[in-house]
């Protein structure tokens, strides 16, 4: 019984994240959903990159957090559109509460959404949101035990930014070991050193980002001329 229920969750979820996905797709944009434990840096990695590309893509964020909009109130202050989910408890975003977030926000006039998850490493992967890719941040400071601990999240994620590279010398982060773990869960995502600090690591990661975003373009309007 208790099964059942669970896969009828998730059964739901899908249904509600296949809508979302023909929304991004008519609207031609392209969705990130950005995951990690908390306290690994996705909301000072976000601030980053939009300063970064904000010159070259529109950019819109959904921050998903379980209470307080203060993620919400850094990013606003970049001059981006941002909506605050607040799930009072709920440990993930489902594609439901996506859904009702899209409402206000102006999805044509956007070129990149990035939905910040809910800091949990176990169940924000098991929900679609109907996103483009799933990446994620593993900070250097939180070990090298995550990826096998955690496997579902790293086999999913497109990119891994591996965030705080200005603190490994403090800590005994191994990063051929957390390469060696990660190839074998998930042989083909990028991997992106980087210090939101200092900056290390965001020429690449957002030169990358904007390609899937243009790929994304490219692809439809080949598929709306033809
Ligand atoms: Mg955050
Ligand atoms: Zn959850």
């Amino acid at each position: 019984m208790q099964v059942k229920v669970v896969s009828n969750i998730l059964e739901a979820n899908e249904a509600h994240a296949g809508v979302n996905r023909q929304r991004f797709k008519n609207n031609r944009v392209f969705v990130l959903n950005l995951m990690s434990s908390p306290g690994s840096g996705k909301t000072s990695i976000l601030e980053r990159t939009i300063d970064h590309i904000k010159g070259l893509l529109r950019i819109g964020v959904i921050e998903g957090d379980i209470y307080t909009a203060k993620d919400a109130e850094r990013i606003g202050e970049k001059g981006v559109p941002v909506v605050q989910i607040n799930t009072k408890g709920a440990c993930h975003l489902d594609a439901n509460m996506i859904a009702c977030a899209l409402a206000e926000l102006p999805l044509d006039q956007l070129d990149l959404l990035v939905i910040e998850n809910i800091g949990n490493l176990v169940c924000p992967a098991e929900f679609d949101l109907g996103e483009d890719i799933k990446a994620m941040v593993l900070s250097v400071t939180e070990g090298n035990d995550k990826p096998l601990k955690y496997p579902l999240m790293f086999r999913e994620a497109k990119a891994l930014l591996v965030n705080k590279m200005d603190l490994i010398s403090f800590t005994d982060f191994d990063l051929d070991l957390m390469e060696k773990d990660i190839r074998g869960i998930n042989p083909d995502g990028k991997i992106f050193l980087m210090s939101a600090k200092t900056g290390e690591g965001f020429e690449a990661w957002c030169r990358w980002l904007y390609h899937q975003v243009q790929a994304k373009k490219e692809k439809s309007s080949v598929t709306a001329s033809g």
